[in-house]
Parts: structure tokens; sequence; C-alpha cells
């Protein structure tokens, strides 16, 4: 695996702020492809696509609390 990191310009992190940060893009060549963000302020917000076509995203805050990103996410749950 040959991860490449790049700057991004500030968007919205996970706990609401706008902060620039680095995006790490993955790929081990067998269908997972990695797409990592990881911001100033200490945020990560992580998506790793795999081969069978599904979606892994998550997102944890700078304080460490886990949170879903219902932007991402079709269901609203309850
Ligand atoms: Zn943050």
């Amino acid at each position: 695996m040959t991860g490449v990191k790049s700057p991004f310009s500030p968007e919205l992190a996970p706990c609401g702020k706008r902060s620039g940060g680095e995006r790490l893009v993955d790929d081990d060549g067998y269908g997972l492809l990695i797409r990592d963000q990881y911001f100033d302020c200490g945020c990560r917000r992580i998506r790793h696509e795999y081969h069978d076509g599904s979606i892994h995203i998550s997102a944890v805050r700078h304080d460490g609390k886990r949170i879903k990103d219902s932007s991402l996410q079709a269901d609203h749950g309850s």
C-alpha cells in the first residue's frame, strides 16, 4: 500500500468547525479504496470503499467522540 497524503482546503469537520487538514488516499490494488481526512483540529473522517461496492464511513471528533455522518447516510434512524 502506498498512501498519498495531500492537503485539503478548509471544510466542515465532524465537530462543526471549518478546518483544513490532510487527506490520505490509499488503494490496495484489489478494490479497497481508502479516503481518510485528518483535520487540523484533530477530527478524523474515514471512508473505505470495498471491492463489493460497500462503503464504510465513520467520523471521530477531536474530543474522541464517534459520530455518525448524517450527511452521508440515507437512514436517519428515529
Ligand atoms: Zn474538530
